[in-house]
């Protein structure tokens, strides 16, 4: 039986948000503002610009002094590249809420994958470029529509900027929790800056294998930091923890695309998981895998999921312990007649 779904909210006008909403939205303080407070937030700024000399933001380890003009994998310098920031409907349930996840997508990416969606944004500089001032401001206007959080999309390139911006927001009055929706690529050093700072981590978990991580999106022994990407967020932030209205104030989320011939390796993912964190943790399971980019030159890649693809997927989920599942029980767009 599925223990939880993912579900189309649909779109309600926006007001800003009433007296009592305002209440709830504060009732529980982000870490990042009692960092904030005691001057932590800015000095881990400062430590994660460092990061940017000669880069280690991320495991692709680029030699390139992004201080001074030079960008790496990402395509990125000092300054931000934001596609667009608006209330957002689509994510998991606990994250949209009914007003909205207050997304932030960022530009540029430590990743090339050959099938990516967004790749306008994320490999071809699409974005307006800005400073974190702006960025600060992207965030407290996300605040006063109502958005129940600051969800920052592909922003670990970003980390030493968003650090800055978050300084100047909470200093201007940011109270909502912030969410790190992320490829799970990540260096501990740069997470361990984030520790107390980040309420909810978003991230990914690809693969199972490095040599298709590496061949279809440019990521090195993506395995290997994946697994302790995931470690290291749940030693932070832990199980997914939920407010009375079901909206989530804190706690790890770990997403999973299922992809054609099994090119994800998802049983070994979700095993995976089950056996080195907690059962308390989110865990989506995502079925919405089409051919973008350059996918369709790719035989292994160039078409969707068979419903029985997807189905085996929610099989071995629902075989493990995972207390909170998002799934997707509408499989009405999927080919239910193809043979995997
Ligand atoms: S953040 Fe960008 S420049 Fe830095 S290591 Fe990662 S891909 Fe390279």
């Amino acid at each position: 039986m599925h223990r939880g779904m993912a579900v189309l909210v649909a779109t309600p006008r926006l007001r800003g948000p009433s007296l009592e909403v305002l209440a709830t939205m504060t009732s529980h303080v982000p870490g990042y503002v009692r960092l904030c407070e005691t001057g932590e937030l800015a000095r881990r700024a400062e430590a994660a610009w460092e990061l940017l000399r000669g880069c280690t933001v991320c495991p692709q380890n680029c030699p390139r002094d992004r201080t001074r003009g030079l960008t790496g994998a990402c395509h990125s310098g000092t300054e931000i590249i934001v596609g667009s920031w608006n209330a957002h409907f689509r994510e998991e349930p606990p994250i949209t809420g009914t007003r909205g996840a207050g997304t932030v997508f960022f530009g540029g990416c430590q990743a090339r994958c050959s099938y990516c969606q967004n790749f306008w944004l994320s490999q071809l500089g699409h974005g307006i470029r800005i400073g974190p001032e702006r960025l600060a401001d992207m965030m407290l206007s996300l605040q006063r529509r109502g958005c129940h959080n600051i969800d920052l999309v592909t922003p670990t390139h970003f980390v030493p900027q968003i650090l800055k911006a978050l300084v100047i927001a909470a200093e201007k009055g940011l109270r909502i929790p912030l969410v790190y929706n992320c490829a799970g690529y990540e260096h501990v050093h740069t997470l361990r800056l984030l520790d107390g700072v980040v309420d909810i981590y978003l991230p990914d978990a690809k693969y199972a294998s490095n040599k298709e991580a590496l061949r279809t999106s440019k990521m090195h022994h993506y395995v290997e930091f994946n697994r302790a990407t995931l470690i290291e967020m749940y030693r932070q932030v832990g199980g997914l923890v939920l407010d009375d209205d079901g909206i989530a104030v804190r706690g790890l989320i770990v997403r999973h695309l299922v992809m054609p011939n099994s090119h994800a390796g998802t049983r070994e993912v979700l095993r995976w998981m089950a056996e080195n964190l907690g059962s308390d943790i989110g865990v989506s399971v995502m079925d919405q895998y089409f051919p973008a980019y350059k996918a369709h030159n790719d035989p292994e890649l160039s078409r969707r999921l068979t419903w029985h693809e997807y189905r085996e997927a929610l099989d071995a989920v629902e075989d493990l312990p995972f207390e909170h599942l998002f799934l997707q029980e509408d499989l009405s767009e999927l080919d239910q007649t193809a043979d995997i």
